[in-house]
């Protein structure tokens, strides 16, 4: 299992990463958030406090994927949020990095239990197929919030993002720099949503952008 000594530079890609999250509005007033990256088949390195405003090296944790804290020191409150990003590797080979903020705009809609279609071009570029649901609130980290969670990942390849509702975001993707881009992408359609509402509000792609914006980015080589 990787040891902290040797992920060094994913804790310098971690801080960098919660800096651009703070720069860009993601993290809200709070600077409450929790970041992660997968590091092998077994484990995790994680943000261990609630607050990643300002992270030091210090403030990760290697964890096993089944929940286990490896090496580092998690604040108590931490326990509850591990089992979030974990689930998630476990049941997504595909993703190596899992973020979860109070994205401002994001978390509008998750007080509204309101879903985010996919009206915004951008997004598609990010591999979604679905719109971003909102799992239903249950105590923060509890089996019944983790399984509405995973209930909502793994049978469907084409959702990267979801809200908790009443609490804020979770975005996931292949790596870092993407899930981070994705987050600021979300958050960004969920604003302009908000504004389109005063013009009558957002109007629908037409049914075959999807597959034509995947066509496109397969032809220019992209990863998807
Ligand atoms: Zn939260």
């Amino acid at each position: 299992m990787t040891t902290l000594t040797a992920a060094h530079t994913r804790v310098a890609e971690l801080i960098a990463a919660s800096k651009t999250l703070k720069d860009s509005g993601m993290l809200f007033r709070g600077g409450h958030a929790n970041l992660s990256v997968k590091l092998d088949d077994d484990s995790m390195l994680m943000t261990s406090g609630g607050n990643v405003a300002a992270l030091t090296s210090g403030d990760f944790a290697v964890v096993s994927l089944d929940g286990k804290v490896v090496e580092g020191t998690m604040a108590a409150t931490m326990g509850e949020i591990i089992e979030m990003h974990a689930g998630i590797y476990r049941m997504r080979s595909d993703i190596a990095s899992v973020i979860h903020t109070h994205a401002p705009h994001i978390t509008t809609f998750s007080l509204a239990h309101r879903a985010i279609p996919l009206v915004y071009e951008p997004l598609l570029r990010f591999g979604l197929t679905e719109e971003v649901p909102v799992v239903p609130w249950a105590p923060r980290g509890s089996q019944e919030s983790v399984q509405g969670i995973l209930d909502r990942v793994v049978n469907h390849p084409g959702i990267f993002a979801l809200m908790l509702a009443n609490h804020g975001a979770l975005a996931f993707a292949n790596d870092l720099s993407r899930t981070v881009q994705l987050l600021t992408t979300l958050d960004e359609a969920a604003e302009m949503l908000i504004l389109a509402e005063a013009l009558g509000g957002a109007k629908p792609l037409p049914d075959l952008a999807i597959e034509q914006v995947q066509e496109r980015m397969k032809s220019f080589g992209s990863r998807r």
